[in-house]
Formats: structure tokens, C-alpha cells, sequence
């Protein structure tokens, strides 16, 4: 399904395909237009980049980690240019903030934190580049032997539309870091600040090479890069049915992928959780980016004892969202597109034609223009346990609240989902706590808080449906790289 929007008055054209250093044009010449979520109209044009493309980046990318200008880095030059990098992020900040809104549909105040976390990235691993050991192993008389860590080569990266500025740096820094060229698949939907941040890597010194960006789309760009021949490991961040089709196409060339495909997660709240801390996380949990974050605490499991006292309060909240234009700050922007927001209208009409109970509604604010994709949040309960909405990602403002009765059945509820990102435990009672985190499958578990997004240093990924494989944190770093053991004889 197309959908003709109508065009801004200037439109920013597309940049081509960015393959060493430079913006290349596409031969085709075909364009995906870009549409702002907030008003509904396109604003800019991006390169349809297509197999032809992928050969040329993933060729560079190749050149470049085998005798390359990049290859002849050390570890702490490589760090240096990934912290420069991340500098040039901040001081360019506020001009991609305002394009990561304009894209995405976020919130000011949400964009400017994402670029500060994109920058992060960068200064995370540009530090973290010379710090990685090797190990020293203990043998059998007379040898030597060492493990050492090492690039795996030319990394492939598919990201999505929902963090596109912390995407790169979460996707690219870890594997630059580690010595690998790279060649990034961004999302047709909303890519604007990397095809930026690709430009400051070149003010901040990347040799040639080292970091291409084939924009397009997923069946076409995504695909080819997916099962280029000449990839050593992709990464991909999105949907399991994509998933599926990324971990098909690493097995035909005997590669290995690190796969996040979003959750279900749970927010398990106990009868004795200090609920003034509770509320306005679990309403952050999942208003966050209009609910578009594979970590969004999308699953609110009360305690029964617990469920009257809580629900009025957290209905007095959701009534009081507002879903509006980024520049006006509002709790939540719009949906990313036209197609995402009726995905979105459709798991709330269907829940709604099964009876289950709504709580109560945020609206859209009374500034937010007829054409942008806004939906009011909601939060739904007591939701039944095998209803779509206590099973499915929804990616959209849509919470909702189950029941439990003791601890055993808040451990089997949190985990009846084929996913496990993220799950979040409230409780005063320690034990209780650790007992609970320890059962829950899922890749992080927080304990009276929840971090939906953000926490470059925490380790992230899931468990099931949601993935495997570990981004983040000094993880991503022995992800993107691989282990050689070096065995010397000696007298
Ligand atoms: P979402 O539901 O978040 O859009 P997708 O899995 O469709 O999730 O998209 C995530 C990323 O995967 C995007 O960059 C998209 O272009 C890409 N993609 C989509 N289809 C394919 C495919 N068949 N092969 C490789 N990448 C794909």
C-alpha cells in the first residue's frame, strides 16, 4: 500500500549512497520519500539504495579492513576518532535534535536526550577501544598461550526507525571499536540523523571505508546486505518475521548475527511497592517514544491486594496525557507513519470489540494537526491472560494491566509471553526482589525502576522471541569481535 502525502515547501533532496567518505549517487536514481509523523507531509527524500549499492559499501568496507588506511589504526587511534566523533555529535546537537523530531515524530525534550545518547555511544567506546585484554591461558609444559581478541571483519547493520540517532551509535561504535569496517543498513521510515552523523565521522577523521551507510529499503537494500557473501557477522535490531529472515540468510554463509527483536515486557508491582516512586515510571515505560521502543514496559502486573489502590491513580495520569507536535514538548509525538498507527488502532479497536476493559485514555492535543499520525495512549485491564494484548507487541501507547495473585503466579505471568527483554520488579521486600529478578526470563531486570532505551554501559538483549546475542556495554565489544588462541612452543 502507497500513501501519497502532500509535500512540504522545500523538500531536503536525497543524499545518495555514503561509500568511502563520500555521497554517491544512485544509478537508478530512485527516491523514498521521507514523512514527518507530526504533520503528515514529506520533507525530505532519501536513496532507494538497492544490491548494486550494498557490493559497492560492502567492497569498500572490505578494502578498507584489509589494507586499508583504517586497518593500520591502533586501538587507541580508532578510540580517539570515536570519541571525536561523539564530540561533534554534541556540538552539533541541537540541529540534530531537531531533525531527529522532525523524523521520528519525537518530542524536543526526548530528541535532545537521544542525541546526547547517541554521543554517548561513541564516547563510550571510543574510550572502551584500547581497553579490551586478552587472556593468558595455562598449559601443559613448555607452551605459551594467549587468547587474544580480534576484528571479525566487515560488519553488516540493520536498524530501525525508532532510535535512529542512538541506533548508529549503539550498532557502530562497539564494532569500529573493535577494529571492523562497517556497512549500516538504516530504516527507510526515519534515518535522517544518521546520514548526518555519517558526515561528522568524516570531520572527525574516519579513513575512507571504515563506516558506509546504504539507505533504502528493508526487502531490497536490507536484504541484499543481509546475504551478501562478503559480510563476516550482521547485526540486526527489529521484527522477529525480519529476524527470521536475517538469521536465514547469516546460516547460508556461515556467519554469525546478533539478533534484538522487541518484547512484552512486564512491570511486576507487589503489594508493598512504594507506588509514588512506581507511577510515573510505569507511565514513562510505556508513553516513551509513543510506546515505539522494544523495551517498553508494555505488561502491568499488579498484585490483586494491590489493584484498586493503584488503578485510580495510574487512570488520573493516563486521562492527563497528551499526544502532540514535538516543538510543543507534549507527553508523547505521534506514530511513525500511517501504516504503523493503524497497526497500532487495530490491536486497540479489536480489544475493545473483546470487551476488555478500558481504564482510561490520554487525548491528542488540541494543536496536533489533523494529518499526523497521533493515538491517544491507553492503558487496558484487567486484561485476560491469553487476550492479543497480553501476548503481542503492540509498539504503540497501549499498557496493559493483568492481575496476579502471589509470587509464584507473578513469576508465571511475566514470563507467558514467547518474549524476554526487559522486566522491571517493585517491591520493599529485597529477597523477594531477587527472587522474583532471578526467574524472570529476560535479558535485564531492573528493581524499582525500569530503563526503557538509554544505559549504553548495561549490556542488552533478549532471551526467546526477543533475540540473542548481547549489544551494549562492554558485551557488544566481544560480539563484534571473535577470539583467536595462540599456542607457542617454546624450550
Ligand atoms: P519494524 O517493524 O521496526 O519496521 P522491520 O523488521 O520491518 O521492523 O524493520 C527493521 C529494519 O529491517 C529496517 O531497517 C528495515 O528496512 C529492515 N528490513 C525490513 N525487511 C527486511 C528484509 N527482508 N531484509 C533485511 N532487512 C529488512
Amino acid at each position: 500500500m502507497t500513501l501519497d502525502f502532500p509535500r512540504a515547501e522545500t523538500v531536503a533532496p536525497a543524499k545518495g549512497v555514503f561509500i568511502d567518505n563520500a555521497w554517491q549517487p544512485l544509478a537508478s536514481g530512485r527516491t523514498i520519500p521521507v514523512v514527518a509523523p507530526a504533520e503528515g507531509v514529506v520533507f525530505a527524500e532519501i536513496a532507494a539504495g538497492g544490491a548494486a549499492e550494498v557490493a559497492a559499501a560492502v567492497a569498500a568496507a572490505r578494502a578498507a579492513y584489509e589494507g586499508g588506511a583504517w586497518s593500520r589504526l591502533s586501538a587507541t587511534e580508532r578510540g580517539r576518532l570515536l570519541s571525536r566523533l561523539g564530540q561533534l555529535i554534541l556540538e552539533n546537537a541541537e540541529e540534530l535534535a531537531a531533525l531527529e523530531a522532525r523524523d521520528c515524530g519525537k518530542p524536543m525534550r526526548t530528541a535532545r536526550a537521544d542525541i546526547e545518547a547517541a554521543a554517548r555511544y561513541f564516547e563510550f567506546y571510543g574510550g572502551a577501544a584500547d581497553k579490551v585484554h586478552g587472556e593468558q591461558i595455562p598449559f601443559q609444559r613448555g607452551y605459551y598461550v594467549t587468547g587474544e581478541r580480534e576484528a571479525l571483519g566487515v560488519t553488516g547493520h540493520i536498524i530501525p526507525w525508532n532510535y535512529p540517532a542512538q541506533m548508529i551509535g549503539r550498532a557502530l561504535a562497539p564494532a569500529l571499536a573493535m577494529g571492523n569496517a562497517t556497512v549500516l543498513k538504516p530504516a527507510e521510515d526515519a534515518c535522517l540523523t544518521p546520514l548526518r552523523i555519517v558526515e561528522l565521522s568524516v570531520e572527525a577523521g574516519f579513513p575512507p571505508g571504515a563506516i558506509n551507510v546504504v539507505p533504502g529499503y528493508g526487502h531490497e537494500a536490507g536484504a541484499a546486505l543481509s546475504e551478501h557473501p562478503g559480510i563476516d557477522f550482521i547485526a540486526f535490531t527489529g521484527s522477529p518475521r525480519v529476524g527470521v529472515m536475517i538469521q536465514t540468510a547469516a546460516a547460508q554463509n556461515h556467519i554469525g548475527c546478533v539478533l534484538e527483536l522487541g518484547g512484552k515486557s512486564p512491570q511486576i508491582l507487589f503489594e508493598d511497592a512504594d507506588l509514588e516512586a512506581a507511577l510515573p515510571v510505569i507511565v514513562g515505560a510505556i508513553v516513551q517514544n509513543a510506546g515505539q521502543t522494544c523495551s517498553a514496559g508494555a505488561r502491568l502486573l499488579v498484585q490483586r491486594s494491590l489493584w484498586d489502590r493503584l488503578m485510580p491513580r495510574l487512570a488520573e495520569r493516563f486521562a492527563a496525557l497528551r499526544a502532540g507536535l514535538p516543538t510543543e514538548n507534549p507527553d508523547l509525538g505521534p506514530i511513525i507513519s500511517a501504516k504503523q498507527k493503524a497497526s497500532v488502532e487495530a490491536f486497540i479497536t479489536r480489544a475493545e470489540a473483546e470487551g476488555v476493559p478500558v481504564i482510561a485514555r490520554g487525548a491528542r492535543a488540541e494543536s496536533a494537526p489533523e494529518a499526523g499520525f497521533y493515538v491517544p495512549p491507553v492503558i487496558f485491564g484487567p486484561v485476560p491472560r491469553e487476550n492479543g494484548l497480553a501476548q503481542q507487541e503492540v509498539f504503540g501507547p497501549v499498557l496493559a494491566a493483568m492481575v496476579f495473585e502471589d509470587e509464584e503466579d507473578a513469576v508465571a505471568l511475566a514470563n507467558a509471553t514467547e518474549y524476554g527483554l526487559v522486566a522491571g520488579v517493585w517491591t520493599r521486600d529485597t529477597s523477594r526482589a531477587l527472587r522474583v529478578a532471578r526467574r524472570v526470563r529476560a535479558g535485564q531486570v531492573y528493581v524499582n525502576a525500569y530503563g526503557a532505551g538509554g544505559g549504553i554501559e548495561l549490556p542488552f538483549g533478549g532471551v526467546k522471541k526477543s533475540g540473542h546475542g548481547r549489544e551494549k556495554g562492554f558485551e557488544a565489544l566481544y560480539e563484534f569481535s571473535a577470539l583467536k588462541t595462540l599456542v607457542i612452543k617454546h624450550d
